[in-house]
């Protein structure tokens, strides 16, 4: 067992504030990472302030997870010491059932091992996520960070990164496709630049004017206002795709009535509550409407060669982990373009 430095809620709502917590020996697949930078996720508050109820606490946030290898166990092969390595929203999983076969992790039937408010596979060791020093993980789970990125706009692409990629791939995202992305935040930014990557004509729906100049430098084609009536006019039935990142309640009927006849609008964004949905907005032009979770390991590793080859890395603004309490204050406000990334070299 080994001592870390890490950054933690102690109780429910509480700040964060410098705390130690234990990590175990590497294990023959395991590897230790330094983390060097590490992502600040919108449920990383969800869940530090329990919003989500039953939050393991002291808690340690953080699932966007970018650091050096230092050591790894003897049966190791995907990754050497001195590696640039990831670690996204889980650990581990039961590695058994269908879903953890079909590459699909992230719905593993036990329930996998969440990389932090959660319990390792045995269910009983909590697991602390990377707003520490150093993360202790089994290869199979850590992701290869390709060459040429810079780390620490690399950190966001583990959540928000996978989380856009998924549903493009899933849909078939290809170039001349008409995809509209909405809302752009911390995902949204991400779905712009991975569509515009695929060759995608992207369209941004947004609520505020002054975000079109950035829509535009992400690699949005069009602009749209939804505070505008006359924009839901305008673009009914012409897209392909519609990536929803919005987590505030809105009207998908509206949303959906801008597919062509067999589109999809996937929903990455979680509004609290229940929504209506009229079933003609789904009949007419035989419209799907999906949601998507992350993406399991290989989509992972695969989003992360798509970014190196393109280029992308999340848009960031690097952070002390003494900023940590005010950051989650500036990302409830929207005030941060487009994600905070925690510099884990202030924690001393
Ligand atoms: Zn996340
Ligand atoms: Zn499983």
């Amino acid at each position: 067992m080994q001592t870390i430095k890490a950054w933690g809620a102690p109780a429910a709502g509480k700040p964060l504030e410098a705390m130690t917590i234990v990590r175990r020996e590497p294990r023959p697949n395991d590897i230790v990472i330094d983390i060097l930078f590490c992502g600040v996720c919108h449920s990383d508050i969800h869940q530090a302030r329990d919003e989500w109820t039953g939050g393991v606490f002291p808690m340690v946030p953080g699932h966007e997870i970018v650091g050096r290898v230092t050591r790894v166990g003897s049966e190791v092969k995907k990754l050497a010491v001195g590696d640039l390595a990831g670690v996204g929203c889980m650990v581990d999983s039961c590695r058994a059932c269908a879903p953890c076969g079909d590459g699909l992790e992230q719905f593993c039937e036990k329930g996998n091992a969440p990389t932090y408010n959660g319990t390792e596979m045995d269910r009983k060791t909590i697991t602390y996520g990377g707003y520490a020093k150093e993360i202790v993980v089994d290869e199979r789970y850590a992701l290869r960070v390709p060459a040429g990125l810079e780390p620490a706009g690399v950190a966001p692409l583990l959540c928000a990164g996978v989380t856009t990629y998924s549903p493009l791939r899933q849909f078939g995202c290809k170039a001349g496709d008409r995809v509209g992305v909405v809302g752009l935040g911390g995902l949204g930014h991400m779905a712009v630049k991975l569509a515009a990557s695929m060759g995608a004509h992207v369209t941004v729906l947004s609520t505020s004017e002054d975000k079109a100049t950035d829509a535009r430098r992400l690699g949005a084609t069009d602009f749209a206002v939804t505070k505008d009536p006359a924009t839901f006019k305008k673009l009914a039935g012409k897209l392909d795709l519609i990536i929803d990142s919005v987590s505030a309640p809105h009207d998908y009927n509206a949303y959906l009535g801008l597919l062509r006849p067999r589109g999809a609008m996937v929903l990455v964004g979680a509004p609290p509550g229940a929504s209506a949905l009229h079933p003609f907005s789904l009949i007419m032009g035989g419209r799907r409407l999906a949601g998507s979770l992350i993406g399991g390991i290989a989509e992972t590793q695969e989003m992360l060669d798509h970014c190196a080859k393109h280029g992308i890395v999340s848009d960031i603004e690097i952070i002390p982990m003494q900023q940590i309490n005010e950051a989650y204050e500036r990302v409830l406000k929207s005030d941060v373009r487009y994600r905070f990334v925690i510099d884990m070299a202030t924690v001393r």
